[in-house]
């Protein structure tokens, strides 16, 4: 079996909880070297030292991925630390769901801030790193909400949407670089992500869905792993699940 997770440096953002808690855990018991962005710092503090205190590797560093900088100091701290970025997972995300007759304008620009920018800056951080190597791999996350729209994610949609146009046109320029570029659209997964959701109707009907038929957050860590673990002439561009249970 094909083993290309141990010794790699692995920088994931919005690893404070949900999907990039869960993928740090399992790719620094893979053997990977991750590097921690979120702005809870004390929840990524904490995980660092949980990886370390079983045997792993792991930095923490306090990031807000709408802000450019914050993302150049993320990905230097990871080549300070490590020597390297070997792959950037851009995992993180808001979703305050809504119906756009409600016109909340601050969480669709939270939403384009966070979702695409933040995916933006964060290869904007990591790619001369990569190039200049002849060696990456940039995973980003979209959902099925990036192909198909509901009422209420009309905003969340358009970002993952928009995630994947940028992810697939990094595929095409990043070929003669050798970077390798996923990107992964995941349906209900058990999280925080609708904490954030601010209309209760909506948040409700949203929460009763996950908790009947959501998948745990260990799922994408799996996923992920996948991915990364293909020998390095092979890209992995497109993974999408769902629960079984999951029709739309
Ligand atoms: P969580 O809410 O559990 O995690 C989201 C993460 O994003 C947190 O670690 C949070 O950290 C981070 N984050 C939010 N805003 C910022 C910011 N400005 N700067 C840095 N980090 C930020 O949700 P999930 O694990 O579910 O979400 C992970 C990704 O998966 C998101 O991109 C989401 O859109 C996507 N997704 C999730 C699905 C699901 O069903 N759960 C389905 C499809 C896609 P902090 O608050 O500490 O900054």
């Amino acid at each position: 079996m094909t083993d290309n997770i141990a010794g790699k440096v692995i920088v994931i953002t919005g690893a404070s909880s949900g999907m990039g808690a869960a993928a740090a855990r399992h790719l620094a018991r893979e053997g990977a070297a991750v590097v921690l962005g979120a702005r809870r710092a004390d929840r990524i503090d904490a995980l660092a030292a949980e990886i370390i205190d079983a045997g792993g590797k792991a930095r923490a560093v306090e990031t807000d991925v709408t802000k450019r900088d914050d993302l150049k100091r993320l990905a230097d701290a990871a080549v300070e630390t490590y020597g390297r970025i070997d792959v950037l997972i851009n995992n993180a995300g808001v979703m305050p769901l809504s119906p756009l007759e409600r016109v909340k304008v601050d969480e669709w620009d939270q939403m384009i801030d966070v979702n695409l920018k933040g995916v933006l800056y964060g290869v904007a951080a990591a790619l001369p790193h990569m190039i200049a190597r002849k060696s990456g791999h940039i995973i980003n996350l979209s959902s099925v909400a990036g192909h198909k729209i509901f009422s209420g994610s009309a905003v969340y949609s358009a970002t993952k949407y928009a995630v994947r146009a940028v992810s697939e046109g990094l595929r095409q320029e990043m070929a003669p670089h050798n970077v390798r570029v996923t990107i992964i659209s995941p349906g209900a997964v058990k999280t925080e992500l609708l904490d954030h959701i601010s209309e209760k109707d909506v948040q409700q009907a949203n929460r009763d869905y996950v908790a009947q038929i959501g998948v745990p957050a260990e799922t994408f860590a799996r996923l992920v792993a996948f991915a990364i673990n293909e020998p390095e002439d092979v890209g992995i561009n497109e993974i999408l699940f769902r629960p079984t249970a999951q029709e739309l």
